[in-house]
């Protein structure tokens, strides 16, 4: 593989510093604050504050770590911030997938006026949240019902429908709803629209109590003859009337707002899914080597060791994938083998697999509620299933190797 920076796994002073710097914050601010906010079930604002104060919480933050050249920058820091607890860390990351969606989809006066508002300043927060799910489209995005009808006389777009699992959905201030123009181009017809903060006919349905990550908001979020400026289409009405018309010819756009912000951000999440992992990697190793049953430390047997080896070598072997994911991503390489959704599959399943294994070692200690071995276990489930569930990942593999449309 060759590319802009060349392909290296070994992160400069700069991404190691920034990354370190994420650890201190996750180790002073976030992990402290786990238990509680998991257990409130509610967006921890004051952490978020905290983190706007350092400017981690902010638009420039997001995209020098976009940005790094190698790719690998945002992934470290979003492993880091995971490490500390993944809830508090997808309240505070959650904002970037409405921001990538912006970048990708909108004008540069669209990116230039949008983008600011959604992080806000510390002091005046502000939240953004991405909404393309709804309960008969999870999985087959092609199903969207929500519809957007442009009423010319008033250049606006009208929106109905109901989003649902929104992160930070309702609660947002600016939204960006993927919405259907033309139901008989079905994926193709989709394009996505900005819901400014103040907009009538947009509310937050019901709110879900999840089994994890219960320190990020889950919540459907309500449509009702939502009007929005005809500039709050992201890239543009030309563009869209251009695409719309490419497709009814039958051809393929260039751009589909879901499923290429899914794509781009796929290695990052799987990155999420590489902290709860290491957290519950680490906590068990040290635990095995002072808990003492028939005389010895428990990580004298076999049984306990060798898991921990296991452990570790997924957890390497999955962070390996991530970054080659995340380089290649950020380098423009395309993934032919679709290794941005190698590397969510197989971190999500390890972060699932080692937390298991977490628990195992600490027998009845990592089953209970003040040990964060639970909540690891609880919260890594989540990597699993959102942002394309490992079913969706397999069969973009397995489309992409084959070069088949397999169903
Ligand atoms: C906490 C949380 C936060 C979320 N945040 C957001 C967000 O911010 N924005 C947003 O738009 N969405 C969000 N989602 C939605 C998430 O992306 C969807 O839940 C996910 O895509 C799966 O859709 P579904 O839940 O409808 O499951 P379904 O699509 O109904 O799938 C059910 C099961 O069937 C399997 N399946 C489906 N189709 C196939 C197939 N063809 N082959 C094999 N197996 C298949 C799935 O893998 C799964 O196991 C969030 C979800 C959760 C739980």
């Amino acid at each position: 593989m060759t590319g802009a920076t060349g392909f290296s796994l070994q992160p400069g002073e700069d991404q190691l510093a920034v990354a370190q710097w994420a650890h201190e914050f996750a180790e002073r601010v976030i992990r402290p604050a786990a238990h509680e906010w998991d257990e409130r079930e509610e967006t921890p604002w004051p952490i978020i504050e905290e983190a706007a104060k350092i400017g981690m919480y902010s638009l420039e933050f997001i995209v020098n770590a976009a940005l790094d050249p190698s790719g690998l920058q945002l992934a470290m820091v979003s492993e880091e911030l995971c490490w500390g607890d993944a809830g508090i860390a997808l309240s505070i990351l959650g904002t970037a997938l409405a921001v990538s969606a912006i970048f990708q989809s909108g004008t540069p006066e669209q990116q230039g006026e949008w983008l600011p508002q959604c992080y806000g300043t510390p002091g005046d927060l502000k939240m953004a949240a991405f909404g393309v799910s709804e309960a008969d489209a999870g999985s087959d995005v092609s199903s969207l019902k929500t519809r957007a009808v442009y009423d010319e006389a008033a250049d606006e777009w009208v929106l109905n429908g109901t989003k649902t699992w929104i992160t930070n959905g309702g609660l947002a201030n600016t939204h960006v709803i993927v919405a259907q123009v033309d139901p008989e181009l079905k994926a193709r017809g989709h394009a996505g629209f900005i819901v400014p903060e103040g907009t009538r006919g947009i509310s937050q349905g019901r709110k879900f109590q999840k089994l994890g990550i219960r320190a990020s908001h889950t919540a459907e979020v309500i449509l009702d003859d939502c009007r929005v400026p005809g500039s709050c289409l992201l890239g543009g009405k030309a563009k869209l009337d251009e695409k719309l018309a490419r497709a009814r010819e039958g051809g393929h756009s260039a751009s589909q707002t879901a499923l290429g912000t899914f794509e781009a951000s796929r290695p990052y999440v799987a990155a999420e899914a590489l902290g709860v992992a290491r957290a519950a990697y680490e906590y068990a190793l040290d635990y095995a080597k002072e808990r003492r049953q028939f005389g010895r430390a428990i990580i004298e047997n076999q049984a306990i060791s060798f898991t921990l080896a296991d452990m570790r070598t997924r957890l390497d072997a999955a962070r390996l994938l991530v970054w080659r994911a995340a380089w290649m991503g950020r380098n423009r390489q395309p993934y032919a083998a679709a290794e941005g959704s190698q590397s969510k599959l197989f971190a999500g399943e390890t972060a699932v697999w080692i937390t298991e294994r977490a628990v195992q070692i600490l027998g009845g200690a990592g089953y209970v509620r003040d040990s964060p071995v639970e909540r690891w276990f609880r919260d890594a489930k989540i990597f699993t299933i959102f942002e394309g569930t490992s079913e969706i990942q397999r069969l973009v593999i397995a489309r992409a190797i084959s070069g088949l449309h397999l169903n």
